[in-house]
């Protein structure tokens, strides 16, 4: 099976990787060229020059990028992919992208007889090295059905979110309890330090008692109370994420005050620590504020 995978970023890379392999004949194409010729140093896969070469003759077509705004990029730009898909191709895009995007690119290339799915993944970069994401797919099962194989080789837990879009809003809204998550068990935490409470300490209880979260379980033991904030999943894109869900929220007249909040607060904490850092960074900004450290 042709499939092409454009966008070898943070995630998308460890996702391509398992399509290496049959028996999927596999095409990367990645914005910086050097992303994708390292790639394939290491892995099976031929690299094109551009979106529109990755695409010709794919029947599967795989999109990674940060937002919607960039999938429209790839799909209009120069030397983009529309022209160049063929009649019966599905693209699935992986991106964490936007609802309303995601339906109208779905509508435009349904008028040239290709099909598409979103299909964001969850699992962060540990399940997309092991190849046991979560994937929610918005889009039509008898689509689905003829990619499976090529999904099931980087996810595990595979749902049908509904109609095309609903995966994207799924994955935001998922992000969004993230977000909120984090920084909440930041504030937290930084009120215990000052109140001469250990974080150990305190996470010792939390984690026993109803207060816990991944954040509180594994994100701050492992990222924040040892000071790594390895990069794994920028700041900015869950910055994006949020925004999503509180885009959402108000085109459906929802009453969602904590996701509104705390998509304010991350874009400040973007503001802040830059396009680089990663999402736990955002702990920092809680940190400063009040004067404290949580270690
Ligand atoms: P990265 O920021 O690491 O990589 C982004 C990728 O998009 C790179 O390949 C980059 O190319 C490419 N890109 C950026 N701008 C453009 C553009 N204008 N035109 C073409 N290509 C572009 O992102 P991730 O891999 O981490 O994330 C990809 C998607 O997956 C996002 O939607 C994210 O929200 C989602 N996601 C990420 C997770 C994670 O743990 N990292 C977990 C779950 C979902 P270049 O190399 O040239 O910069």
């Amino acid at each position: 099976m042709k499939v092409a995978f454009l966008g070898l970023g943070d995630i998308g890379a460890l996702m391509a990787s398992h399509l290496a392999r049959d028996p999927f004949d596999l095409v990367v194409w990645n914005r910086t060229a050097s992303k994708a010729e390292a790639f394939a140093r290491e892995h099976r896969a031929q690299v094109a020059a551009t979106p529109a070469e990755a695409v010709k003759d794919a029947q599967v077509v795989i999109t990674c990028l940060p937002s919607s705004v960039e999938v429209e990029a790839v799909l209009h730009g120069e030397n983009g992919m529309l022209d160049s898909l063929r009649k019966g191709t599905v693209l699935i895009d992986c991106t964490s992208g936007d609802p309303p995007t995601s339906r109208s690119i779905a509508a435009e290339l349904s008028g040239r007889g290709i099909d598409f799915i979103d299909a964001p993944v969850s699992g962060g970069t540990t399940a997309a090295k092991a190849g046991t994401l979560t994937v929610m797919w918005g889009g039509e099962q008898s689509v689905f059905e003829r990619v499976r194989p090529v999904v099931e080789a980087f996810g595990k837990k595979i749902v049908h979110a509904g109609a095309v879009g609903s995966g994207d809003a799924l994955k935001a809204v998922n992000n969004a309890l993230l977000a909120v998550h984090i920084l909440s068990a930041a504030e937290g935490l930084a009120v215990l330090v000052k109140a001469g409470v250990h974080p150990n300490v305190a996470l010792e209880v939390i984690n026993a008692s109803s207060g816990r979260s991944n954040s509180s379980e594994n994100l701050i033991p492992q990222r924040v109370l040892t000071r790594a904030f390895p990069r794994t999943f920028r700041l900015a894109l869950l910055e994006k994420d949020i925004g999503i869900a509180a885009v959402l929220a108000e085109d459906l007249d929802a009453k969602a005050p904590l996701i509104s909040l705390t998509a304010k607060r991350f874009h400040e904490a973007r503001e802040l620590l830059g396009e680089k850092a990663d999402h736990v960074e955002a702990v920092k900004m809680v940190e400063q504020e009040n004067g404290v450290e949580i270690k």
